[in-house]
């Protein structure tokens, strides 16, 4: 029987996301070949010949290992929601990219007298599933308006009472004269698998799995030194 690895794609996207995976690809013993800031491939060789990386756009990543171009994936736990999950097994947290998604007002805007009302709000986002599901767990209607970037622009002239974006530093808002009034969840990077490949790749995929589980390990007892 042919022992040599399967051959592997992996899907990520530039950024901060390549950014915080080089080290754990690199712990998995996989390193780039290309660096995609400075790259115009789209494709990248590494160090590993069985195994390459795709750069694709952060919200298409969970699609690529939904069809299986690509077996593994790394994507925010915010695109792997709208995105619905089907057909993707999501075995880690690799605990990269944190930031909260959050409810944002303009300063001025009395957010907590229009929820208790009852009042009907417009709400700007680019999750418009996530978003959905939020309000409509407080029973509260809104007017969902879909947007691509910028978020933070639309209540500053008029298009939207409330909007549902990431919020790391909060520095973006404040700058914007916003602020969080509701935290809908925390966000984190994940792993994901497409489901086929992993059957049919379990011996080069699972010791891959091992690998990141046992960095991000590492880094977490890095970041939590033991009691002395
Ligand atoms: P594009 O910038 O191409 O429109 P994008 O905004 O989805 O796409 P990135 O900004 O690279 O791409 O974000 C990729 C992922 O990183 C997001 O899906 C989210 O999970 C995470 N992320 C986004 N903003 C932050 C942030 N401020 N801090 C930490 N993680 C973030
Ligand atoms: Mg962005």
């Amino acid at each position: 029987m042919d022992d040599s690895p399967a051959p592997l794609t992996i899907a990520l996207s530039k950024g901060r996301i390549f950014d915080d995976t080089a080290p754990l690809l690199h712990a998995a013993g996989v390193v780039a070949q290309d660096d995609p800031e400075h790259s115009r491939k789209l494709i990248l060789g590494t160090d590993r010949s069985h195994v390459r990386l795709i750069i694709v756009r952060a919200s298409d990543v969970p699609t690529y290992v939904q069809y299986g171009a690509a077996d593994i994936g790394i994507a925010g736990k915010d695109v792997l929601l709208e995105h619905g999950g089907a057909g993707l097994y999501q075995p880690l947290d690799l605990q990269i990219a944190r930031c909260r998604l959050m409810v944002a007002v303009r300063n001025d805007f009395d957010y907590e007298s229009a929820v208790r009302q009852g009042a009907r709000l417009r709400v700007a986002t680019k999750y418009l599933r996530t978003a959905r599901e939020h309000f409509a767990e407080k029973g509260m209607h809104v007017d969902l308006i879909k947007l691509y970037g910028s978020m933070e622009l639309a209540p500053l002239v008029g298009l939207a009472d409330a909007i549902v974006d990431l919020v790391s530093s909060g520095n973006t808002l404040k700058a914007n004269h916003l602020r969080a009034v509701e935290e809908i969840l925390p966000i984190s990077a994940r792993l994901i698998v497409n489901q086929a490949a992993l059957k049919l790749k379990r011996k080069t995929i699972q010791p891959m799995l091992d690998a990141f589980s046992a960095a991000i390990a590492g880094s977490r007892r890095r970041q939590v030194p033991a009691q002395a």
